[in-house]
């Protein structure tokens, strides 16, 4: 049984090596000649964590994964911190640590682990068709390849989308933008092992610790879509969005690099239900885009790759009903998700002031165990428990 993954990303790769894991051949496509992943880095949270675990890439992950013993919340302006608590407790009912990585790396160890050589670039494809015998992708340059059945993981804006839900859907703007790198890790500007977060006016300042001695930061500001982005003056804009903010935020704004400064305007898109078409299934981005406000997007499609794999080789049915059985087992889930993110997006982000500034003074009384237990739901509504 031979099966075509298209798209070489996190879930692309996942199902890739999930599958060949799970006894089938496997071909993957990718459009770019060079992976340039949008975003510097990802927390991949203990469910995303047991699903690599599980894809035999346990001691490379950890290898890559910064130290998150602690979280905090700072008032923006002062710099003062409303709350700071251990993710121990955390780590102690999931059983498994977060794992904040660079994401060149975790894709490259994705890549390495099936095989770069095999991985074929620059294939963007440009159409797909079915029998009842198998199935055929078209690239951009003509070629084409066959198999049993097609996972596409060809990301946000697939093209394949269109032809398993006979529609064209539209991706949402979620009302901000988000500027994120790497630098390298300052305890004046946060403490090395805490996911540190400055908040104010609906805007954040983010820190993660990822390996290398390099925190993962972010910016988000509430803006209207569609505003020129100029990399000359990534620095002057987020020095005035973040005017009169505290010394550590100024001092990260003085420290990033604006060569390798990212930005994104952040979209998701209203959930739905059907990721299968015949022989033809769509996993990760493709099938649900969050905004990244629980960090739950790659994490989704690491979890896909898993119930993907399993579905196939777990029943007898044939390949169209194992796959309609890894659609059953995963449209609620990602739904939960998309939309948790949605109303995470809309506190932080101050779609509605009030409950955004209630939300900072709620802050002020956390212990970490309201926090906690909402992570702690979110990770074990995962396939690995
Ligand atoms: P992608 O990563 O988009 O990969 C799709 C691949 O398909 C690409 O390589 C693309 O080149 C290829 N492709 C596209 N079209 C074609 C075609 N026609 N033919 C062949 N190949 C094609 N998630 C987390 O879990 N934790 C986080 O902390 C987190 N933070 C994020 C922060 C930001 C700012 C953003 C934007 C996202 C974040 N995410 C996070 C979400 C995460 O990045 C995505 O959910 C994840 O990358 C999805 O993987 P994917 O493989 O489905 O899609």
């Amino acid at each position: 049984m031979k099966a075509i993954v298209i798209g070489g990303g996190i879930g692309g790769m996942s199902s890739a090596i999930a599958l060949e894991k799970a006894g089938f051949e496997v071909e993957v496509f990718e459009a770019v000649k060079e992976m340039k992943p949008v975003g510097a880095a990802i927390s991949i949270w203990p469910n995303g964590v047991k699903c690599l675990n599980a894809l035999g890439m346990k001691a490379a992950l950890r290898k890559l994964g910064g130290n998150m013993a602690y979280m905090a919340y700072h008032d923006g302006t002062s710099g003062a911190a409303l709350t700071r608590f251990s993710m121990a407790p955390l780590v102690q009912q999931v059983g498994e640590y977060p794992c904040p990585v660079a994401r060149a790396e975790l894709q490259a160890m994705l890549i390495d682990t099936f095989g770069r050589e095999r991985v074929q670039f620059g294939k963007r494809v440009i159409q797909v068709e079915q029998t009842t015998e198998g199935v055929i992708a078209t690239f951009s340059d003509n070629s084409q390849a066959h198999g049993d059945f097609l996972i596409a993981a060809d990301g946000t804006h697939s093209v394949i989308r269109e032809y398993v839900l006979e529609q064209k859907l539209e991706r949402r703007y979620a009302g901000y933008v988000n500027w994120n790198g790497l630098v390298t890790i300052d305890e004046a500007i946060a403490p090395a092992d805490q996911w540190t977060t400055f908040v104010g006016d609906g805007k954040r300042v983010s820190l993660m610790p990822v390996s290398g001695n390099r925190f993962y930061f972010f910016f988000d500001v509430p803006l209207p879509k569609g505003l020129p982005q100029d990399r000359s003056t990534i620095k002057a804009d987020l020095t005035g969005y973040f005017q009169g903010w505290s010394a550590p935020v100024q001092r990260l704004i003085a420290a990033i690099n604006p060569e390798t400064t990212n930005r994104v305007e952040i979209h998701d898109i209203e959930p739905f239900s059907r990721f299968v078409k015949g022989r033809i299934a769509l996993l990760g981005d493709a099938a649900h885009s969050t905004t990244p406000d629980i960090g739950q997007g790659g994490c989704a499609a690491m979890e896909d790759a898993v119930v993907l794999a399993s579905a196939l080789a777990s029943h007898s049915l044939g390949i169209e009903d194992a796959l309609l059985r890894y659609q059953t087992r995963r449209v609620e889930r990602v739904k939960d998700l998309v939309l948790k993110a949605r109303k995470r997006c809309d506190v932080t982000h101050a779609l509605d002031p009030a409950v955004t500034a209630a939300w900072y003074d709620s802050l002020k009384s956390e212990t970490g165990e309201r926090v906690l237990a909402g992570m702690c739901e979110t990770i074990e509504g995962g396939p690995l428990g």
